[in-house]
């Protein structure tokens, strides 16, 4: 995810909540409103019944937010099947099948789902019951599954999605309508707010998405477009997700579209997709992709995907997603007038094809491994440009502004539940891979991230496998440099700079 500017004015946001929430005085009793930031998660909702040795438990016991994903089972695949029969109400019926494997004997298990009538549930196509408690869908099947049974669950639904209001970041996330259309960003656990899924970066699956809009709307999702058919009044879109994908880079967005397309130099193909009403020229912004791609490639490995391309949408959201295959761009996130500011936003999302979307974090407290190494794909882009004068002009920068306002760039090794987007995680996190480089050098730098993206890529890996690897390759400890970096509070020096 990419917030620029927004990472301080969302830190200063918090901070001032924060302080609105102590109150020192009784004298006043001012209206106190409280930030969404500090609402509780629904997901945290525990089951409380009494315990049963074969119920799959209700949480993927993530470090900071223990009620995210579903235990006892690995999905495999979700095929997604959505109607959305009133674009502008976001009125939908649905059904989502996912094949799936039990990993222990199973009388009940659960999937994260908020909203929507339920109208049935079936596992290995016998009814199943259900029972529905905040986010939490416990999914009793009718005959007992033994470990290792692979099964089909298939859950039917109607109504509108609310968005999600995430414990993790100040704004709504999930399936959003607008007056122009609907998009998705989930980052971390928006996806349940539109399908049943087991939302946890752990839990990797391959997807099938299958949108029917009426005309004259037009769907872009993740992967690659099998199949459209008209129907008359309405368009049925099928795309396919090949290699698997962590559950919050789940993205359906509905619009009117124009369709571009492209190939990289080595061959990835690429389509982009920007709502019409946009100017003309919005995709300048996007026109070096393949570029990028190609250099990326070459720093950190093959581009991961069979497909990549960029989706802006004609509406202010403050943010864009690395969403698999196709990141998404709030238009306030564009600025045809700083092209090259806005190419480091694009360099970001596609960085994250690599650290985010191909490696994901094993728990959201990771997640500088994500926005850290984004941030350092920026400053990488300027030295493919700029050569090694503009990336020391970048750290140097960036350097001067993590260390004037500390409090906005937290140590970026232990966010906290409620910031997780801090800027620390972004800037300090970015710092941190460039201090890695200034003391294991160029060639044995790059040598750690190609090893940690080949180790750990399609799967899920931690601060500390980072950690190993560049140890195993440097040929040393590195405990002092991650530790300052990485979670003391005062900001290291960085050689070079005064
Ligand atoms: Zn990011």
């Amino acid at each position: 995810m990419k917030r620029t500017l927004r990472i301080i004015s969302t830190a200063i946001f918090v901070m001032l909540a924060c302080k609105t929430l102590t109150p020192k005085s009784t004298t006043e009793a001012p209206v106190i409103e409280v930030p969404p930031t500090k609402t509780p998660a629904p997901t945290e909702t525990v089951i409380d019944e009494p315990v049963d040795p074969m119920a799959g438990s209700s949480g993927m016991g993530d470090s900071l937010y223990p009620g995210f994903g579903n235990g006892g089972y690995d999905s495999i695949s979700y095929t997604l099947n959505i109607t959305v029969n009133d674009v502008a109400t976001s009125d939908l019926s649905a059904i989502t099948a996912i094949e799936a494997v039990a990993t222990q004997e199973l009388s009940r298990f659960n999937l994260d789902f908020a909203g929507f009538e339920i109208t049935g549930i079936t596992v290995n196509g016998e009814a199943a019951e259900f029972d529905r408690k905040g986010q939490e869908l416990t999914i009793i099947p009718s005959q007992v599954l033994s470990k290792d049974e692979s099964f089909t669950v298939v859950v039917s639904y109607q109504g509108i999605p609310n968005p999600m209001q995430s414990q993790a970041l100040p704004f709504p996330t999930g399936w959003i309508v607008y007056d122009g259309g609907i998009f998705v960003l989930s980052e971390p656990d928006g996806s349940a707010s539109f399908f049943p899924v087991n939302d946890h970066p752990l839990d990797k699956a391959t997807y099938t998405i299958i949108v029917t809009v009426p005309e004259p709307y037009e769907v872009a999702a993740n992967g690659v477009l099998q199949d459209e058919v008209d129907n008359g009044n309405t368009t049925t879109y099928t795309f396919t997700v090949r290699d698997p994908m962590a559950s919050y880079l789940t993205t359906i967005n509905i619009n009117d579209f124009d369709v571009e397309t492209m190939e990289s130099a080595g061959g990835i193909p690429i389509r982009n997709y920007y709502a019409a009403s946009l100017p003309d020229d919005v995709n300048k912004p996007f026109a070096r992709q393949g570029e990028m791609i190609d250099y990326f490639s070459e720093l950190f490995g093959p581009y991961p995907f069979e497909v990549y391309g960029a989706l802006v949408m004609d509406t202010y959201f403050g943010a864009a997603l690395e969403n698999q295959t196709m990141s998404i761009f709030g238009m306030d996130m564009v600025d045809l007038d700083d092209i090259e500011g806005t190419e480091s936003v694009v360099a970001h999302e596609l960085a994250h094809q690599w650290f985010g979307d191909s490696v994901s974090v094993a728990d959201w407290s990771d997640i500088w491994l994500n926005e850290g190494f984004a941030t350092y794909g920026e400053a990488l882009w300027v030295e493919y440009d700029y050569g090694r004068e503009g990336l020391d002009d970048w750290v140097a920068s960036v350097y001067t502004e993590v260390n004037e306002y500390p409090e906005f760039y937290p140590p970026p090794g232990s966010p906290a539940p409620y910031d997780l987007f801090n800027g620390g995680v972004y800037l300090r996190g970015g710092l941190t891979l460039h201090a890695l480089r200034l003391e294991v050098g160029d060639e044995a730098f790059f040598e750690i991230l190609r090893a940690y993206y080949d180790r750990h890529k399609y799967g899920n890996a931690s601060t500390e496998d980072f950690i190993a690897i560049a140890e195993e390759i440097r040929g040393k400890d590195l405990t002092d440099l991650f530790d300052a970096w990485l979670f003391d509070e005062d900001l290291p020096p960085m050689p070079g700079i005064e």
